[in-house]
């Protein structure tokens, strides 16, 4: 088994040869910090707009979680009720309408412009796969308009792909599923021009109307407005420090069982969870695997990224047993690879998208592993707010939660992270929860955090 941080999706779109650094002193109407979906979705607005742009990405663009995600290209249906419960029923269906719209939009940019990203509209099933679990689907079933999501039997969920462990679902017809690599090297292909690579940005001053930046690489832009699209990195950016915490999800990828996928009926390309809090997501890839994937891995120190965000073997290897849990089948199938990044997880688990309070700089992150469709939402309203007009896809919590500083985020997450990994191994196992796990759960959301959606 190979395992790298990169991971199978970013080899299987092939190397690329990255753009110049900035070392020289620039100016643009906008300049974009961060080249993975969310920073190259703005670029892209920006530039159909007629602006002038230029992207500084500190690695390689796309090589971040864009590059290696589950491909799980998602509207903000399953968020409605906690849309609901922060903005009201109009403005957050308007919203999942939205996610939608971008969903459709990815597939056809893919097809317009070229870019074989595998995108496949097979829809989202959520799978319960405990009695406790149930109330999660019918806490979205009932908020969420019949046309959109849908109840799924236990026959009918099992008839999509047939897990033993599956009880009940839900669909959600609007998701695809893309090779999410493909996508975000597809992206940056298409805006090279405007990409400055290896120019990691150490600075960003703002004035009323001008923003200047710096770069390790010794450049400096001069622009009338800056977005952050930094993802897990804004947990470094002091105005938004405490909006967020990192956490980290690992992925196994089965070398190719078109055999055993099609033994479990499960040929219509949907994508796939259950419905616990550390959750399990999966999928098939157009070259007879599954690719599974595990929201259980652990915290991250700070904005402290890389080391065992990014490769843990101990994770990984839970990961493949969870796999051969849920589908007995691929017991002694070959993993191939293994990879893993960090998940911006905000404290409402919805997307942060606004501006700073002293000047034209705009941000978005919190997608907490749900990014690939709506980085696309957010590329719409960054270019936006960042062409000086408001917009009702800019979504902030109207009184964020803050997270704690160090070292009371990491042993107070790792805490809370362990009571949850026992309460749903409990739960699953058909057994009683205890008190002391059951409190150590209910801590966050004392503290206004949601740790499951
Ligand atoms: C294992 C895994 C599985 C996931 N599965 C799914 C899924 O199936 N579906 C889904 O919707 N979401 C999923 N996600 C989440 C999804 O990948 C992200 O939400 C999405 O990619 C966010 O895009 P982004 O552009 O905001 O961030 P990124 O892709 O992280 O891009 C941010 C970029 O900013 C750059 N950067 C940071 N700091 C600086 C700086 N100072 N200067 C210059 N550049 C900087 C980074 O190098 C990086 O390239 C998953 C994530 C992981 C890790």
């Amino acid at each position: 088994m190979v395992h790298t941080a990169h991971g199978y999706w970013l080899a299987e779109a092939g190397p690329v040869t990255p753009a110049p650094a900035l070392e020289e002193e620039a100016s643009a109407d906008v300049v974009i910090i961060g080249g993975g979906y969310t920073g190259m979705w703005t670029a892209w607005q920006l530039r159909e707009r007629g602006a002038s742009v230029l992207l500084l990405e500190g690695e390689l663009c796309g090589h971040g979680p864009s590059g290696r995600n589950g491909g799980f290209c998602e509207t903000l249906w399953t968020h409605l009720p906690s849309l609901v419960e922060r903005f009201g029923r109009e403005r957050a269906l308007e919203l999942c309408l939205a996610s939608g719209e971008s969903v459709r939009s990815i597939g056809a940019w893919c097809e317009e412009e070229g870019v074989d990203a595998w995108f496949t509209p097979g829809g989202y099933v959520m799978a319960s796969t405990a009695p406790a679990h149930d109330a999660v689907l019918d806490e979205i079933l009932a908020a969420a308009p019949g046309d959109r999501v849908r109840p799924l039997s236990a026959e009918e969920t099992r008839a999509r792909c047939d897990s033993p462990r599956f009880r009940r679902g839900l669909l959600v017809a609007d998701d695809a599923t893309v090779q999410p690599a493909r996508l975000a090297l597809g992206l940056r292909a298409k805006l090279l021009d405007v990409i400055r690579e290896r120019s990691r940005v150490t600075a960003v001053r703002s004035g009323p109307r001008e923003v200047v930046v710096e770069t390790a690489s010794g450049g400096r832009v001069r622009a009338g407005a800056a977005v952050l699209a930094m993802n897990a990195a804004t947990r470094g950016v002091p105005p938004l420090r405490h909006r967020l915490s990192v956490t980290s999800s690992h992925i196994v990828l089965t070398e190719p069982v078109p055999d055993v996928i099609e033994d479990l009926g499960w040929t219509g390309g949907e994508c796939i969870t259950d419905a616990r809090t550390f959750v399990h997501y999966f999928r098939t890839t157009r070259d007879g695997r599954i690719a599974f994937g595990w929201g259980g891995g652990r915290l991250a120190a700070g904005a402290r990224l890389h080391g065992k965000v990014e490769v843990d073997p101990e994770v990984a290897t839970e990961t493949h047993a969870h796999l051969v849990d849920m589908f007995p089948q691929i017991e002694g199938r070959a993993i191939t690879h293994a990879w893993g990044g960090p998940i911006d997880v905000s404290p409402s688990h919805l997307p942060q998208i606004g501006t700073l309070d002293d000047g034209p700089v705009h941000y978005a992150f919190g997608f907490t592993g749900n990014g690939v469709g709506p980085s696309h939402l957010a590329g719409r309203a960054l270019a936006a707010l960042a062409s000086g007009e408001s917009t009702d896809l800019a979504v902030t919590d109207p009184n964020p939660v803050r997270v704690p500083g160090e070292p009371l985020a990491i042993t107070g997450g790792t805490l809370v992270r362990r009571a949850f990994l026992r309460k749903e191994r409990l739960e699953e196992a058909g057994a009683r929860v205890d008190l002391v796990t059951r409190a150590a759960v209910a801590a966050p959301r004392a503290l206004g955090m949601h740790v499951a959606r």
